[in-house]
């Protein structure tokens, strides 16, 4: 399948054609009157700065870097790419202790693996909230995601070889949440792909993706973990030819596209190789390769799509692999910004406008009372889980929970 590509440079503000239909599809600009909106804070604002920087406004802080904007654009102007590039260039505010440790998302798992019951358990009290909201600014209703003793890695290390004996390979771009958070998203993309007759090796060492550092102001940092991990896709895909998988959303389209349109480092030998799993997975299944799944499995699922997968234009898969999946009841949701994007959601300046915009998620979420939310993007998950009390699963492990 031929999917549109959405390459456009952050350069071409020229192509705005003033219609304001951006403005519209903004959840930021509905909930912050603080914030100009993509069209003055993107093109518009470029014309400014371009004359004098003088003109960079801090206010584009408040961009969540959704690309509801970009989505929305009939033009095709990287307006979010305009605002976050602008970001990089023109502020040069050193980012505060609280941003650069949200923002250290591989250093703060690494830290935390080994007492991770102790961490997960500390983090959900309610004293260490108000520290945390008094001292960093980090807001006290926030839910903070928990910590696992193994990483995901030393789990695939151990079955190296049972991989490497599958007939088709593919590696693994697992990501933070994955490794430290959450390592049974990546053991079910193993199960579903090893049903598949596919092995799963890792990249020989990855680093986090750098989405957070880029919107926290440590593009310096964000640029030379791009450029390692560019490396290490062109290891994997020219060298031992393979696909790299990702189960992120953000991830993902961090690795293809903000990597050449933020930072400037060139992906374009490997861009089309990295795919999200469900797109391989639901493409796989489509040409006749067949899962087995269990005849009792009756699940009723509501799909939400995260914005960068919509950015991506990658939803469908999702949506369509959810929908094969026998004793499946599924309701697509209305597109809709989930309000946490990354760690903005965290910040106590943001919580309130962060939670205004995901009310019309979580209202419709509520009225449609799913047994499990669906979702591709790790932080979708704890922002919807901590505000409706709905359950939300990566569809590769509602995939895995539903085959034999
Ligand atoms: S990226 Fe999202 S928050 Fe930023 S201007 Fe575009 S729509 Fe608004
Ligand atoms: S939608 Fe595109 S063309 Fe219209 S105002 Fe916004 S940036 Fe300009």
């Amino acid at each position: 399948m031929k999917l549109q590509e959405h390459t456009k440079s952050r350069h071409n503000f020229e192509e705005c054609m003033k219609c304001t239909v951006c403005t519209a599809f903004c959840p930021v600009l509905q909930a912050n009157p603080l914030y100009p909106g993509p069209k003055q804070a993107g093109p518009d604002g470029e014309r400014l700065r371009l004359k004098d920087p003088y003109f960079f406004n801090q206010a584009l802080k408040y961009c969540l870097n959704c690309k509801r904007c970009e989505v929305a654009c009939p033009s095709g102007v990287a307006v979010a790419d305009l605002i976050q590039a602008a970001r990089i260039k023109y502020d040069h505010t050193p980012p505060k202790l609280r941003d650069q440790l949200l923002a250290s998302t591989d250093m703060m798992g690494s830290l935390a693996r080994p007492f991770a019951p102790l961490v997960s358990f500390a983090t959900g009290l309610g004293i260490t909230k108000s520290m945390m909201d008094a001292m960093l600014k980090i807001d006290h209703r926030r839910n903070f995601p928990k910590y696992s003793g193994r990483s995901f890695e030393s789990w695939l290390k151990r079955r190296k070889k049972e991989q490497a004996a599958f007939p088709e390979q593919v590696a693994y771009y697992h990501g933070c949440y994955v490794n430290y958070n959450y390592p049974q998203l990546g053991k079910d993309l193993v199960k579903v792909l090893n049903a598949l007759g596919i092995g799963v090796q890792m990249l020989e060492k990855e680093k986090c993706c750098g989405i957070a550092l880029i919107t926290n102001g440590m593009s310096a940092k964000a640029t030379r973990n791009a450029s390692h991990n560019v490396a290490q896709l062109r290891q994997a895909v020219l060298e031992r030819g393979l696909k790299v998988v990702t189960t992120s959303s953000t991830c993902t389209l961090t690795l293809r596209d903000e990597y050449p349109n933020l930072l400037g480092v060139d992906n374009a030998d490997v861009r089309e190789s990295v795919l999200l799993a469900t797109r391989l997975i639901c493409e796989k299944l489509e040409k006749g390769a067949t899962l087995q799944f269990k005849a009792d499995y009756h699940k009723k699922i509501a799909y939400h799509t995260p914005c960068h997968l919509e950015r991506l234009g990658w939803g469908v898969f999702s949506e369509r692999l959810l929908q094969m999946i026998p004793g499946v009841e599924f309701t697509l949701l209305d597109s809709a910004c989930c309000g946490i994007s990354g760690t903005y959601g965290f910040k106590k300046e943001n919580y309130d406008t962060s939670q205004a915009i995901g009310e019309a998620l979580f209202s419709q979420i509520r009225s449609v009372n799913p047994d499990v939310v669906a979702c591709d993007c790790e932080t979708c998950k704890w922002q919807i889980e901590m505000s409706t009390g709905y359950t939300v699963m990566n569809p590769i492990s509602i995939l895995a929970e539903a085959i034999v």
